[in-house]
């Protein structure tokens, strides 16, 4: 087992992200490992570049600047939109991604933070923006992607993309 994480290998990996304070945002726990392509830009920056080189078995801990993990904080607040403005079966919920067009007809991406009764609450900056992350990984497995994959940019089947 010599394989090492490079660009062009399906990488499992058992995650837990702690922030500054110590306290866990996301883990594989209970989930199963997560399975990425390495260099796709499927898992943010700072912990893709730290998991680089490292091999099936190896613990590793990867501290994730904010420029390198959700982006800096802009500072905005978030904002309140009419739940009239989405479609009416669009289930929205906390932490949930969504597409918008801004004033330019530029797409960019808002984050929910609230949806109750007429109002929704959305915010141009990621839930975790702003945030150093604090990983502790463990690299279960790792295979070369295939050539689907790779066009793809994503991995198919366990831990992956079904479709
Ligand atoms: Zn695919």
């Amino acid at each position: 087992m010599s394989d090492i994480i490079a660009d062009g290998k399906v990488v499992q990996i058992n995650y837990t992200l702690t922030n500054d304070a110590g306290e866990t945002l996301d883990s594989s726990e209970g989930r199963g490992p997560l399975a990425y392509l390495h260099g796709s830009g499927n898992i943010v920056p700072g912990l893709e570049a730290g998991l680089a080189g490292a091999k099936a078995g190896d613990k590793l801990t990867v501290d994730v600047a904010p420029d390198q993990g959700y982006g800096a904080h802009t500072g905005e607040e978030p904002q309140a939109v009419r739940r009239s403005e989405f479609p009416k079966d669009m289930e929205l919920h906390e932490g949930m991604p969504i597409r918008a067009e801004d004033g330019q007809g530029n797409t960019v991406v808002l984050w929910v933070v609230k949806a109750e009764g007429a109002w929704v609450h959305v915010d141009i900056n990621h839930p975790l923006a702003g945030q150093t992350l604090h990983f502790a990984v463990e690299v279960v497995d790792m295979r070369d992607a295939t050539d689907v994959e790779v066009q793809h940019g994503h991995v198919h089947g366990p831990g992956g993309h079904h479709h």
